[in-house]
């Protein structure tokens, strides 16, 4: 009797370890020897509210609550009643009702409630011996270390590795690997041609220039050696420009080209992102990680990590030849080396949380702002300019104070380098000066300079070390962002195990669906019913008692938590999710229309219909005069998000768009605001040509939308309390629905005397 499904289309295969905990030794103890363990939860609370280890476990036999130090609780399946997760402030509790009265089993801290709201579910199941089907839940709410993570399922900035981010970094660039090769070839030119004029120099003055020597040597020989030698180090400058040129190029080219696939992927992967994770988001965030993230990032992975690689090769080759010129004297060079391995350090872990609270603030000014300009009507409408005003400010205050500490605390880290570098240079130009006085050092004057020379060079990749200290800094936050994103499980698109029907007849089943959307309150509790191909089902109720939740799961834009929904008798999650989506046409309360033109707004699911069938459309959606109205009928831009046209418009709009897909099914949002006369009586008309042979879920408000639903279900707090058509409900005096209706007209008698 006790089976555990996982649902065919649920990406994870394995039975889900936060419902299977392993028990201690001494608390395996407290369960009889002839009950089998089934499940078991871990939770984080004893009875009296402190933290400690306890369990639900739930046998073939009983249910228990143990715990560290607490007595165990132990009630008999057969005895239990019902079982319920109560929320309390903080956390929870695990209660079960039985003949003797309530009884708590285990309570929980806030971050665990999803986990036991499905294990109460679990006994609840069980004792009304119904098929247990485990909801998939959105990732642990602790990390590995046993942080509470800022959000479920999310990263501890601790549990990330960095090595497996440098990894995934590499993937993205890898595809233009021939270019990456190139570049680093065209840099290391320009390095080694960098290299060799200290060296040549070196020559010129001890060799050609040395003035003891000048006697000696032949002037002729002499200028020809300083022509060869002036020729190699013009040549040499030859192949920087050369060099810098083919490399930037390569790296501009490099650079856009990321940036622009991240974007696309990031683009993408949001397009197929559950709604439960858009649901969470601000949509100015995901813009801000869009945008600026791949930004921070390319940066890095284009400019940074080539330079990393020959910055560490000319400071290595650099080092050796200092070295080779006078070790005395490259001790005084190497000198800020230590300094800075440590003083970047330290840095480091200064600099990493900055840099993810600017990311986070910028964010947040991008939520405020892009809130400023799409509500812009409803703030003047509230005069609410000057709060949003301060809003932002304050938004925009916060930003400013983050970059400037990061910019201080990075200044004072470049200059502090700065000047340990300058020091050196000191004690390079005075213990060199001193060798050179010295007449028993062969150290030259030759020497000196190409030290000199080298000692710039030694310090410019070694600046740019600490540079790219900052840059890495940056680039692993936004990586981490990015890849959070890019690591979501999209919905279930590609889902090979997914069935395609030959065609979809309409018929749809709710079998005891239950759904949360977060944080374990039912939303939807046990809803069951049948609906006929072709059939019109009115949804009413209070507002917040759940219809639009029952059509978001029919869209299948969630997944139930338990229960099935079935089309023509198949299990909607085994079924393929474009298909379905094809299959269903949504007129929504508030049409979402695409800033073109009417007609490219109309054929937006059916991009290649053709004008006649666009027309057609239009025409059953009532919509065709009114657009013929309009100074560039079929042509006429609707602005962003159809700003131009009336709410009336836009819903026949939308109504048009549905019949031109032609789906089997259709879910409709009716508007509530009220509409003049004329209008209502026209999107009825569109309405009636929409639903005709098709199975119509309706949110309804409209008397004549109830009248022509052959069924209508009353939704209260997630439950069906009343199902039936019209007059059925109506004849019931005291019935749910009768007393709406009351209450509904008597509304719009006060409405009719207050507009008199
Ligand atoms: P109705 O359509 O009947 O007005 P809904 O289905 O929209 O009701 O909402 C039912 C309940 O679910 C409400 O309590 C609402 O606050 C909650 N709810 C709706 N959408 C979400 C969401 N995306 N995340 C969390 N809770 C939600």
């Amino acid at each position: 009797m006790l089976r555990s499904r996982v649902p065919a289309t649920v990406p994870v295969q394995e039975p889900d370890p936060r419902f299977h905990e392993t028990l201690s030794e001494a608390l395996a103890a407290q369960v009889p020897k002839d009950d089998a363990i089934c499940y078991c939860l871990k939770g984080d609370m004893d009875h009296e509210g402190h933290f400690a280890t306890s369990f639900l476990v739930v046998t073939d036999k009983s249910v228990i609550g143990l715990g560290e130090g607490q007595e165990s609780v132990r009630v008999a399946l057969a005895d239990i009643d019902s079982a319920k997760n109560v929320e309390l402030f903080g956390g929870g509790r695990i209660m079960v009702k039985t003949a003797q009265g309530m009884m708590t089993l285990v309570c929980y801290s806030r971050d665990l409630i999803p986990e036991f709201a499905a294990g109460a579910r679990i006994i609840e199941d069980l004792v009304n011996d119904r098929e247990i089907i485990l909801p998939t839940l959105d990732g642990p709410a602790y990390s590995k270390s046993g942080v509470p993570l800022p959000e479920r399922g999310a990263q501890s900035p601790t549990d990330v590795p960095r090595m497996e981010i440098i990894k995934r970094l590499y993937e993205i660039v890898q595809p233009y690997r021939g270019r990456l090769i190139l570049m680093t070839i065209a840099m290391l030119v320009t390095v080694i041609a960098q290299m060799s004029i200290p060296l040549i120099t070196k020559f010129i003055v001890d060799e050609v220039l040395n003035e003891g020597d000048l006697a000696l040597v032949n002037t002729t020989e002499a200028t020809r050696s300083l022509g060869f030698l002036c020729s190699l180090i013009a040549g040499a400058y030859v192949l920087i420009g050369i060099g810098r040129v083919f490399g930037n190029s390569i790296t501009a080219w490099l650079s856009g080209r990321v940036t622009a696939d991240l974007r696309e992927r990031l683009h993408n992967q949001m397009q197929r992102l559950t709604m439960n994770y858009h649901g969470k988001r601000e949509s100015g965030e995901l813009i801000s990680r869009v945008m600026n993230d791949t930004a921070e990032l390319k940066q890095f992975l284009v400019e940074g990590v080539p330079y990393l690689f020959i910055n560490t090769l000319s400071f290595i080759a650099i080092g050796a030849i200092l070295f080779w010129l006078n070790p005395f004297l490259a001790l005084f060079v190497f000198l800020p080396v230590p300094l800075l391995t440590i003083g970047g350090g330290w840095f480091w872990k200064r600099l990493v949380p900055l840099f993810h609270k600017r990311g986070n603030r910028n964010s947040v000014m991008h939520s405020t702002l892009g809130e400023s300009i799409r509500g812009i009507k409803s703030v003047k409408s509230l005069t609410q300019e000057e709060r949003r005003h301060q809003q932002f400010t304050k938004d925009n205050e916060g930003f400013f104070t983050v970059v400037f500490r990061l910019e201080k605390t990075w200044i004072r880290f470049a200059e502090v380098m700065a000047l340990v570098i300058g020091l050196g240079s000191v004690a390079v130009w005075y213990f060199g000066g001193r060798a050179i006085l010295d007449p028993t050092s062969s150290f030259t004057f030759g020497d000196l300079i190409a030290f000199i020379g080298y000692m710039v060079m030694f310090y410019a990749p070694l600046q740019w070390f600490t540079a790219v200290i900052n840059w890495m800094t940056h680039a692993f936050a936004s990586a981490e962002r990015i890849l959070h994103i890019l690591d979501q499980n999209p919905e279930q698109y590609e889902d090979p195990d997914a069935i395609t029907l030959p065609k979809i007849e309409g018929s749809i089943c709710f079998e005891d669906v239950r759904f949360s959307y977060d944080r374990g309150k039912e939303v939807i509790k046990g809803i069951s019913v049948v609906i006929k191909p072709g059939e019109m089902i009115g949804l009413v109720g209070k507002s917040g008692a759940g219809k639009s939740t029952i059509i978001n799961l029919c869209c299948r834009f969630y997944d139930v938590d338990s229960g099935t929904i079935k089309v023509d008798g198949h299990d909607l999650r085994t079924i393929k999710l474009t298909q379905w989506r094809e299959n269903i046409g949504i007129v929504m309360q508030d049409p979402f229309l695409f800033n073109a033109s009417i007609l490219d707004n109309i054929s937006y699911g059916r991009p290649k219909a053709s004008f006649e069938d666009i027309v057609r459309a239009a025409r059953a959606a009532e919509a065709h005069e009114f657009i013929l109205g309009k100074e560039e009928g079929y042509d006429t831009l609707v602005g962003e998000s159809g700003s131009n046209l009336s709410g009336g418009e836009k819903q026949r709009l939308a109504i048009a768009r549905a019949i031109l897909n032609d789906p089997p099914i259709l879910i409709l949002d009716e508007a509530t605001s009220a509409v003049d006369s004329e209008t209502e009586k026209a999107i009825q008309a569109a309405i009636a040509n929409l639903v005709k042979g098709r199975t119509t879920l309706a949110i309804a408000h409209r008397l004549a939308t109830l009248r022509n639903a052959n069924r209508l279900l009353v939704i209260d707090d997630g439950q069906i309390i009343e199902m039936g058509t019209h007059e059925e409900l109506m004849a019931k005096e005291d019935g749910h629905f009768a007393k709406l209706v009351r209450i509904q007209a008597e509304n719009n008698r006060h409405k009719a005397y207050s507009m008199d």
